[in-house]
């Protein structure tokens, strides 16, 4: 027996979850959050995944499956998978989770990171307005609106990004999107748009994707847990860096206001001052 194998079939198996059905025959929010290039050729060219590609699509289930396990008891009124489709034309969304109120529909979209970013991702955002145009259209009456929870498993930690409302010109702008991608599915003449992003890093369409120059012979190493977390620290350490002059900044005008003569303050414990070369250090 070659249990790899078995494992890639049923991981396989796990990814092509029909309850979303056939993924060629409609345009999904996961569609419209991403590159439409590489959405088009997802449906016109299937690739075959390599297990730790699986793997990591994987990681998503197992999260949902936390959220299941933990909201299962309680009081609210939800729905799992919840799938809504807009009214003429094959543009779905399958929603994580969708919690009814008397007039309100939460969306809770659920994403597995290797590491929290400080901000939610673009592509994240992009997914969660699309879902909520169409339960907006399906239910007019209800006000809509979206989080993302974002689980680390590895390190066990979690971040929930609230507040986002449906909005129309979002919502027409990735109506657009969604429509263009569709145009590609139908008409293989028509070009698709690229958007490049570090997710092309995994992209298995990259190799003919006109926007990058593919001429060049590169050689190719398995490493993709390592460039994932790679990338995840950079994103943090970007937003480490963008807080820490907000904060450095904010010290220095402390101390300027407080005592511009000595230059130095006091906090509990600590002297806060800044050098000679305006730099802020405590003793
Ligand atoms: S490599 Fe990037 S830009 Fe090109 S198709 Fe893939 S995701 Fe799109």
């Amino acid at each position: 027996m070659d249990f790899i194998e078995l494992l890639r079939q049923g991981l396989m198996k796990l990814n092509d979850n029909s309850d979303l059905g056939n993924r060629s025959t409609y345009v999904g929010s996961s569609d419209v959050a991403g590159c439409p290039r590489k959405a088009v050729l997802s449906k016109t060219e299937p690739p075959d995944h390599e297990l730790a590609t699986l793997i990591r699509f994987s990681r998503g289930h197992l999260a949902e499956q936390l959220i299941l396990s933990a909201i299962k008891d309680t009081s609210y009124k939800w729905e799992y998978q919840k799938e809504v489709s807009h009214r003429e034309r094959p543009f779905k969304a399958h929603i994580d989770f969708v919690f009814n109120g008397k007039s309100v529909l939460m969306v809770l979209e659920v994403k597995t990171v290797s590491a929290i970013p400080k901000t939610p991702y673009e592509s994240w955002i992009q997914q969660i307005h699309f879902q909520m145009g169409l339960l907006q259209e399906k239910n007019p009456g209800k006000q809509i609106r979206g989080c993302v929870l974002a689980i680390d498993l590895n390190a066990g930690e979690i971040a929930l990004f609230n507040g986002f409302e449906y909005n129309s010109m979002l919502y027409e702008g990735l109506l657009q999107k969604a429509s263009h991608i569709w145009q590609c599915v139908l008409d293989t003449k028509v070009k698709s748009q690229t958007q490049t992003s570090p997710l092309c890093a995994w992209c298995q369409h990259r190799p003919e994707c006109p926007a990058y120059d593919n001429s060049m012979v590169i050689p190719e190493l398995p490493i993709e847990d390592e460039l994932t977390q790679y990338l995840g620290l950079k994103a943090t350490k970007k937003n480490s860096e963008t807080e820490l002059a907000k904060l450095t900044n904010f010290l220095r005008f402390a101390i300027a206001n407080a005592n511009p003569d000595g230059m130095a303050i006091k906090v509990g414990p600590n002297v806060v001052r800044t050098n000679e070369r305006n730099w802020i250090v405590v003793e």
